[in-house]
């Protein structure tokens, strides 16, 4: 394993990098993001570890990010003093697809038309430096190791490692060089990176430095640089961020910018935040929360190996990314949740039972829900629009969370037959009940559209009667067990006798059905046992009913047996 040593990527890999080296994304910017990013998670990681080995640091405990630009060389490189990686994790971790997220971006641009929209809207990695560099080298020393590995592609199906000789590597961490393309010599600027830093990563948590050759240099003839050794050392290097936490400031401080880009830090995603919350809140626990709402859906919403929902940190020292701080149904929610209280020392144990994240967990889940009902009241419009993105996933929450079952209910918003382009509430249908209704009405089925050309509405519809089109799949779960709002139980309409003959038809519905009543009873009896006879044990029974206005006959579930959707979807998941 000491000489060059060639390895194929992986073929998701070589596809993605496919994509990178072919963009024509105009926005080629965000790769600065993601190395980023990426330098500073190593960084933050390093911290951690070193909380229970701090000999991994001695000698250098400061972190930092440091940018520098070469004009001459055409290079721009990212260097960090985080944790570095090892040969087997410069392979496994720039050779492979390990997050959920770019899998299934990957998976999605199966049926996208234009996937290069899509690399503008979401982060898609390390890999998109090829979209500005024809080869990258990584070079990397891990922490507490005394060997260093080089990185090395163009981009094109493979790579190599190979050692790296520990004078020209970093002391510890990694360096991502990037020798750029013709058309992308620009970013070997420092004043386009202070620009981009300045748009995407100014409240990365670590600090990041930039280092340039000086403007005097650059303005000499040619000649002179390599005959004046001291012109051609000068390096001027600069803070262009201070690494402060942004959530330890005070909210009248800070503008909507600077929140959109740390939004960008946490979510690596590209949208504007659709809710921001940020609060400290005092008392038995003290923490301070900076939560976001995003107003895209991330491409893994339902992948179950998802991560990284929001990050823990004590005291601004970052401790894990995939610890539970909020139930499932709140999946969607990215952000900072940084404790004063907990140790910094904090096993895998403890972070998986702990009474003080078990109430930090518990207060903000309920201050999350108390913001979404907030903006549901004042701002019904852009509640509507995170319905739309994640009502699917908060309806979840109405079989997983009985505690806060009600709370949930208020948010759920609803297709019915009387929405129209809109949605309902609960509240609203209660309040427009009918005489005799004593019930929430709902139909289940595949899509909105379907449920409500269904026959089974037909004498809903006669008395006026408004039913609830339920079509996510989560429909038929929590519609079995929910209780019901506000005192009135939730009742399918293809249950048994429909409860409507208790609420009187209009008038001249009426009329028109006991006209064909008369004389017509005889020869319905007829038919009945006709049908009963031919269709023998395949029926539990067949009945006279008063739910058809128009369909000659329908299909219903028995009185107490489970839902007809229900059944469909039950019986889909056992085949
Ligand atoms: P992500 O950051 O979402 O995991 P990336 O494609 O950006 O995906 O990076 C892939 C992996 O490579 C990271 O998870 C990390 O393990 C490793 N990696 C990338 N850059 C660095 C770095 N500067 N220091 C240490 N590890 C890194
Ligand atoms: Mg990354």
């Amino acid at each position: 394993s000491e000489s060059k040593e060639a390895h194929e990527f992986q073929a998701e890999v070589a596809r993605l990098l496919h994509l990178m080296v072919h963009s024509v994304y105009s926005n080629k910017d965000i790769f600065l993001r993601e190395l980023i990013s990426n330098a500073a998670d190593a960084c933050e990681r390093l911290r951690q570890r070193a909380l229970t080995e701090p000999e991994l640091i001695s000698g250098d405990e400061t972190f930092r990010i440091r940018l520098e630009t070469d004009k001459n060389a055409r290079t721009l490189s990212v260097a960090d003093n985080g944790t570095g990686m090892s040969r087997e994790e410069l392979i496994d971790n720039l050779g492979t697809i390990a997050r959920s997220g770019t899998r299934a971006f990957l998976e999605g641009l199966g049926e996208a038309k234009d996937g290069q929209s899509l690399i503008g809207q979401f982060g898609v990695g390390f890999y998109s430096a090829f979209m500005v560099a024809g080869e990258v080298d990584v070079v990397s020393r891990a922490a507490g190791s005394n060997e260093a590995w080089t990185w090395r592609s163009d981009g094109q199906g493979s790579f190599t490692v190979e050692r790296a000789d520990l004078e020209s590597a970093p002391a510890r961490g990694t360096r991502v060089v990037l020798h750029l393309s013709d058309e992308s010599v620009d970013y070997a600027q420092a004043s386009t990176i202070e620009r981009i830093v300045r748009e995407y990563s100014a409240h990365v948590p670590v600090p990041i430095v930039l280092a340039s050759e000086t403007e005097r240099e650059e303005n000499e003839p040619d000649g002179e640089e390599k005959a004046d050794k001291d012109t051609a050392a000068k390096i001027e290097e600069r803070e262009i961020a201070d690494g402060s936490a942004l959530w330890t400031r005070s909210r009248s401080e800070i503008t909507e910018e600077e929140y959109k880009e740390f939004y960008g830090h946490v979510s690596r995603q590209f949208d504007e935040p659709a809710l921001t919350l940020h609060y400290r809140a005092e008392g038995r626990h003290e923490y301070s929360v900076l939560l976001f709402v995003p107003s895209m859906t991330p491409f893994d919403l339902f992948d179950p190996d998802r991560k990284g929902r929001v990050k823990l940190y004590v005291r601004r020292v970052f401790i894990a990314d995939d610890v539970d701080l909020l139930p499932a149904y709140l999946r969607f929610t990215r952000g900072v949740i940084d404790s004063q209280d907990l140790p910094l020392n904090l096993s895998r144990e403890m972070l998986q039972s702990n009474p003080v994240l078990d109430a930090i967990r518990k207060g903000v889940t309920n201050r999350v829900l108390s913001e979404l009902q907030k903006l549901a009241d004042n701002d019904a419009e852009k509640y509507t629009q995170i319905w739309e993105t994640f009502g699917p996933v908060i309806k979840e929450g109405l079989y997983e969370d009985f505690e806060r079952r009600d709370k949930l209910l208020a948010l759920t918003r609803f297709k019915t037959t009387k929405s129209g382009d809109g949605w309902r509430t609960l509240a609203e249908y209660v309040a427009d009940l009918k005489e005799n209704q004593t019930q929430i009405f709902y139909a289940i089925g595949d899509n909105a559209d379907a449920v409500k050309a269904s026959p089974q509405l037909e004498g809903y519809r006669a008395r006026d009667v408004e039913v609830l089109l339920l079509s996510d799949p989560v429909d038929a779960f929590w519609v079995q067990i929910a209780l019901g709002f506000d005192g009135k139980p939730f009742r399918s309409v293809t249950q048994g006798a429909a409860d409507l003959d208790a609420i009187t038809l209009p008038d001249d519905e009426k009329q028109k059905e006991d006209e064909a009543g008369k004389g017509a009873t005889a020869d319905v009896a007829t038919l009945v046992t006709y049908v009963k006879e031919t269709l023998g044990d395949a029926v539990t029974d067949v009945r006279i009913s008063s739910r058809l206005a128009e369909s000659p006959v329908c299909l219903v579930a028995p009185e107490h047996g489970p839902d007809r959707q229900f059944e469909k979807l039950m019986s889909r998941r056992d085949g």
